[in-house]
């Protein structure tokens, strides 16, 4: 039985959408536990919950066992962004997959519902598009993108295995580009960058010709579908489900909404397209919409505004921490 208040464990809760995840729960009345390796995730994030006696925060890497007693899994720890998830490929994979299996054997035993961040990245560079569940993707499985691409897709595997095998209840949520405020301002993604890049009057950073598309979802709105997802119980919530904001934009669309927004005067620089970077990207929403009435409510346009608030306070505080 789901009690209205609950024991939840949010892995990688530490991190950018992990920590607006617990907020979230918080104010739902649940008891949060924040489970976190700090391996791009920052104590800062969590900074504003310590003292809420509902959340505790433990530092753990769930490459190894875990013993809590929870009623609910959300599984996000998983670094999300190309240069951090490259730094160390192996314990890429090994947090996808080696965390999965502890995390799902924690579910097993507990007999509790267990979400998994899953990616668009299990769509590779797509050939279909826009991009439905349905789709098996085209993923290179031996590039530099391959250890977040198939440890992702492995743990995909893992979830509906302890599915079928063992009964687990699982949800699979397939997350496309998400922003806001909370990301590193040093994470390395295309929002962060153009932000820090047009805050700072650097050039705008644009890799290849600028006309691959991506879509980018607010973290609010996230975190809503991340929440509808694992409250449904209807079957088809098992998934996987892509969670994102269909709205699609070149790189290039998006570096002049940045300069635009911030009032920046900055130029764009052309940088090499990374290996294997995908050249297009939308989620075809259907189904979320279809089993939880979610759609997203929060514009690009809108949605940069906030993140470049939240960008330029911290870039505010840096700049006194440094002239003091
Ligand atoms: P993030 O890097 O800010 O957060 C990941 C968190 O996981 C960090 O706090 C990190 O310290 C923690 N972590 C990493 N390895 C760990 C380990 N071995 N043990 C314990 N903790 C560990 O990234 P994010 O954007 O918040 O992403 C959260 C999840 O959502 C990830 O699983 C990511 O793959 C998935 N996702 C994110 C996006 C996006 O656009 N942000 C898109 C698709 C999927
Ligand atoms: N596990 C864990 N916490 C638990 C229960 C299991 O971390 O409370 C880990 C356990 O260490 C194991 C993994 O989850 O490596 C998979 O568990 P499962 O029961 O599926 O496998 P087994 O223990 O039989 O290998
Ligand atoms: N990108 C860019 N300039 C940057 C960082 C990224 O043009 O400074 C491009 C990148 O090549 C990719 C897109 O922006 O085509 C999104 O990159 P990100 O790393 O944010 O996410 P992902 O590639 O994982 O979707």
């Amino acid at each position: 039985m789901r009690h209205f208040r609950r024991r939840v464990l949010v892995t990688g809760g530490a991190g950018f959408i992990g920590s607006h995840l617990c907020e979230r729960l918080l104010q739902a009345g649940h008891h949060v536990i924040c489970v976190d390796n700090f391996f791009t995730g920052v104590r800062e994030n969590v900074a504003g919950m310590l003292a809420n006696p509902y959340f505790e925060l433990i530092r753990h890497d769930v490459t190894f066992p875990l013993s809590v007693e929870v009623d609910e899994i959300y599984n996000l720890a998983c670094p999300a962004s190309p240069i951090h998830y490259q730094q160390d490929p192996v314990q890429t994979t090994k947090t996808s997959v080696l965390g999965a299996i502890n995390m799902l054997g924690l579910a097993k035993r507990l007999k509790v519902r267990i979400l998994q961040a899953s990616t668009s990245e299990v769509y590779g560079d797509p050939q279909v598009h826009p991009q439905p569940e349905g789709y098996w993707g085209n993923v290179n499985p031996i590039g530099p993108r391959a250890c977040y691409d198939e440890g992702k897709r492995c743990a995909e595997t893992l979830f509906f295995d302890y599915h079928r095998q063992h009964g687990v209840p699982i949800r699979v949520a397939r997350i496309f580009n998400t922003y806001g405020p909370r990301m590193h301002p040093n994470d390395g993604r295309v929002v962060s960058n153009f932000i820090m890049q047009a805050l700072t009057g650097a050039p705008l950073t644009i890799f290849g010709d600028g006309s691959q598309t991506r879509s980018f979802c607010f973290v609010d709105d996230m975190v809503t579908a991340l929440v509808a997802l694992m409250e449904s119980n209807d079957p088809a919530a098992v998934g996987p489900i892509n969670i994102g904001n269909p709205g699609e934009f070149t790189m290039l669309d998006l570096a002049a909404l940045v300069i635009r927004l911030t009032g920046s005067r900055s130029r764009l620089e052309s940088q090499p397209l990374p290996q294997d970077d995908p050249r297009q990207r939308r989620p075809d929403i259907t189904r979320i919409g279809q089993l939880a009435g979610w759609v997203p409510e929060v514009g690009l346009e809108d949605g940069l505004r906030r993140t470049i608030a939240y960008f330029r306070a911290q870039h505010d505080i840096g700049t006194m921490i440094r002239a003091a």
